[in-house]
């Protein structure tokens, strides 16, 4: 079977759907498949694509090359019905134009970079000011502004993409050529697995992260205020009016970030707390691990207890952050015909401290030549 040319292609196996006496399509007896669909083209008239992973079980995530992101998630609630937990577009268009990184593969550099600037072994390096005076998620064209190769994998572990990009020297204001690697597999337990590398010819800093906005409930469907969240982590990083963190981290221990325990995201979100007020909400990095990169552990458990729905995020990354959609404000158009009000999605950002090239006490994103950044993050979804 051939993997190009096609409008549709299915990889592995066709799966069988039939329709249960209550008219809703559940997957009857189903393998794991990938399929290519066109999704348009960007300028220049390069193809872009959509790919369409699931999994034995139903699960069904939608990835494009432009920006590798993230499109659509179908993961069942308690009753075993999908719905769509991701915020997004429906076509192309909405991904070129998009603002709000909704789904994307952030890099070169995740979150912020204060006064967009750094220094390496005596050299400053310039960067795009795209958030005030600091440098946000990349700058102003981004990896999620990118396009990327896509290849389709079978494996035992589930089927996968793996999406590579080439970052050339100076793009964007970094030193060095970096070739980053993202392979998204759907595994057959209801996992996403998400596995970074990144390798360059020339000292530089990395930090890659996914911006996928989730809401347990069904993208669309109101905000996220009534979600349960769990972070296993006792300290953040409290940060300026920038949202650039301080050199020390804080203890969450009463106060409104203390998420060690299930509590609900709205009870204590407009309390009056300075840390809340920078952010307009939760927008922080809480510290899984200070020393860097650990084995992969549970960091976060989301929860939504109408659908009964249930995110883990597993990682392998030092920090997590938090950011509770407090800059949507009804103005994105979504997919089906949906707009995204003030906090309709959260994001679970696994990835190294914000603005690290400027603290060299925080867990190190500088890659050296030979070396290979490799980092992983697991979304797991179940009900109960
Ligand atoms: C940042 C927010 C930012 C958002 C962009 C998050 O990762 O922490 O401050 O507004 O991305 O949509």
């Amino acid at each position: 079977m051939s993997r190009h040319g096609t409008m549709f292609v299915a990889v592995t196996a066709i799966l069988l759907m039939t329709t249960s006496s209550w008219g809703v399509d559940t997957p009857a007896s189903s393998k794991a498949t990938i399929e290519k669909r066109a999704f348009g083209t960007v300028e220049g008239g390069q193809p872009i694509n959509l790919y369409v992973l699931r999994n034995q079980a139903g699960m069904e995530v939608s990835i494009t090359n432009y920006g590798g992101a993230v499109v659509s998630l179908k993961v069942p609630d308690r009753t075993g019905k999908l719905a769509d937990v991701v915020l997004g577009y429906d076509n192309l268009e909405g991904y070129v134009a998009d603002k709000s990184y909704f789904g994307a593969i952030i890099g070169r550099y995740a979150n912020r970079i204060a006064h967009a600037r750094f220094v390496l072994h005596g050299a400053s390096y310039t960067l795009a000011k795209n958030d005030g005076e600091n440098e946000l998620h990349g700058g102003t064209k981004g990896f999620n502004k990118r396009v990327w190769t896509a290849k389709e994998i079978s494996g035992h572990d589930g089927e996968a993409l793996e999406l590579t990009y080439y970052s050339k020297d100076t793009e964007e204001g970094y030193p060095g050529n970096l070739t980053a690697k993202v392979t998204y597999t759907l595994t057959p337990k209801n996992e996403l697995k998400i596995e970074y590398q990144a390798t360059t010819d020339k000292e530089t800093v990395v930090n890659l992260t996914n911006h996928s906005y989730f809401n347990l409930s069904g993208q669309g469907n109101g905000d996220i205020l009534n979600h349960r969240l769990t972070i296993h982590a006792q300290e953040f990083s409290p940060v300026d009016s920038t949202l650039i963190p301080g050199r020390e981290p804080r203890g969450v221990q009463g106060t409104p970030f203390d998420f060690s325990q299930s509590e609900v995201i709205g009870a204590r979100i407009n309390e009056d707390d300075p840390q809340l007020k920078f952010g307009r909400g939760y927008d922080h990095n809480w510290i899984l691990n200070p020393k860097g990169e650990h084995p992969l552990s549970l960091a976060a458990e989301l929860y939504e207890p109408a659908s009964g729905r249930v995110m883990e995020v597993w990682t392998t990354e030092p920090g997590l952050q938090f950011y509770s959609g407090n800059f949507l404000n009804g103005t994105v158009h979504g997919k089906e015909d949906k707009t995204y009000g003030y906090r309709s999605g959260l994001c679970l950002e696994t990835q190294h401290f914000p603005d690290s090239p400027n603290h060299p006490a925080f867990p190190s994103t500088i890659l050296k030549p030979g070396e290979r950044f490799h980092s992983t993050t697991v979304y797991k979804f179940l009900a109960r």
